[in-house]
């Protein structure tokens, strides 16, 4: 088949048809396991958790759009980055984006550590501080642009080009951009990995993680940790990410455009004290941005002024819904302090800038005068007078 455009892979990328009865979606091949025509004579499958045909359609369309050489499919985005963080050695060491989702620093500080597998925060916005980072048992970073949830900025060919000048492995979290908007294998990185819980899946009703490597030897190296840790991606699962997927190109478009909408509107706010959003050109890492993905994104962080009360800000909102997770088609809101970030020590926290006041939002595809109206009458009804 033949195409140019992401919007076209998206639907017709990896294994998008079934050869044998020529439907034109892969069916939910709902089986554990696979006749075998005879001692070692396998049709290609044996056991769904070495290989499934609607996992693998899912894996072959992660790496075609991410543009890698395998990808893998797993039950959640953190069981995603456990396979890939499983590649590195006891002794080793990982440096990470200064404010990474806090279920990945909790990976980390609490489990990996049991391993003597450590970590170090780095400015990876800074490549000079990056760089002075590295000591002898750093064996990857990973990165994440836009860093949850103050959507800063790292510059990911910069830091790819620090990072193998000493051998280290680029991991990039992909999850806030999707390969829609950024892919970091170009810009290059190693591996890319996704919480496909959130935009691929697209409609908040499945939970998923994706990794993508670039060469064969980490494919072996990943098929191997997945097979053998086991977290995968079950058939039903992936079907639905499929079907997400399908309709990346055109929710993003709307995102986005209601995401630029709603920055501005915050940003002319006289309630609003501060907005990070890496749409703006007023922000600081607009420009960086701009150079590796295509817009801005979706994800918006904001704080009010100090005489805005969030707890009444919050409760108040009626369209927009307070939960965790992002990425779906509708508007949610987030305390990330309290919330997503809650796993992070509060002097971390404090240091890396996530304030109690931090408001995150993720903004749906309603209409964007709707979402805004329900934050209007918010904000007003939270104003201590
Ligand atoms: C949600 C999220 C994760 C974790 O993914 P799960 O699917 O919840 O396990 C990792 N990274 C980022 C950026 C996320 O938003």
């Amino acid at each position: 088949m033949s195409y140019n455009n992401i919007e076209t892979a998206l639907i017709h990328g990896g294994i998008s048809t079934d050869e044998r009865t020529g439907a034109v979606n892969v069916p939910i091949y709902q089986t554990s396991t696979f006749k075998q025509d005879g001692l070692g004579k396998m049709r290609g499958y044996e056991y769904s958790r070495t290989g499934n045909p609607t996992r693998e359609a899912l894996e072959a369309l992660i790496a075609e759009l991410e543009g890698g050489y395998a990808g893998f499919a797993f039950a959640s985005g953190l069981a995603a980055e456990t396979a890939v963080l499983s590649l590195l050695n006891t002794g080793d060491r990982v440096l990470i984006s200064s404010n990474v989702y806090g279920g990945t620093f909790r990976l980390l500080d609490q489990v990996f550590n049991h391993f003597n597998i450590n970590y170090t925060i780095s400015d990876t916005e800074d490549p000079a501080a990056f760089e002075r980072d590295i000591t002898p048992d750093v064996k990857a970073v990973l990165i994440e642009s836009p860093a949850n949830p103050l959507m800063t900025i790292t510059d990911i060919r910069a830091i790819a080009e620090i990072a193998h000048k000493h051998g280290l492995l680029v991991i990039v979290d992909n999850t806030f951009m999707t390969p829609y908007l950024q892919r970091p294998i170009e810009l290059g990185a190693d591996i890319v990995v996704h919480s496909a819980t959130k935009y691929l899946g697209g409609h908040s009703d499945v939970v998923a993680g994706l990794a993508v490597v670039k060469t064969k030897e980490l494919a072996e190296r990943i098929a191997f940790i997945q097979n053998s840790t086991g977290g995968v991606l079950p058939p039903f699962d992936s079907f639905l990410l499929i079907r997400g997927i399908k309709t990346l190109g055109v929710r993003l478009d709307r995102h986005v455009e209601n995401a630029q909408k709603a920055a501005e509107y915050l940003t002319k706010h006289s309630a609003v004290k501060s907005v990070h959003y890496p749409g703006l050109a007023t922000d600081k890492g607009y420009e960086v941005n701009k150079r590796q993905a295509k817009n801005g994104g979706v994800m918006i962080s904001f704080e009010l002024k100090d005489n805005y009360d969030i707890k009444v800000f919050f409760e108040s909102l009626e369209l927009v819904t307070l939960a965790e997770s992002l990425g779906g088609v509708e508007s949610l809101v987030c305390h990330p302090s309290s919330m997503t970030h809650a796993s992070i020590p509060e002097d971390i926290r404090k240091k890396v800038g996530i304030t109690d006041g931090l408001i995150r939002l993720s903004i749906g595809i309603e209409n964007i005068d709707d979402i805004l109206a329900d934050i209007e009458q918010a904000i007003a009804k939270s104003e201590v007078k």
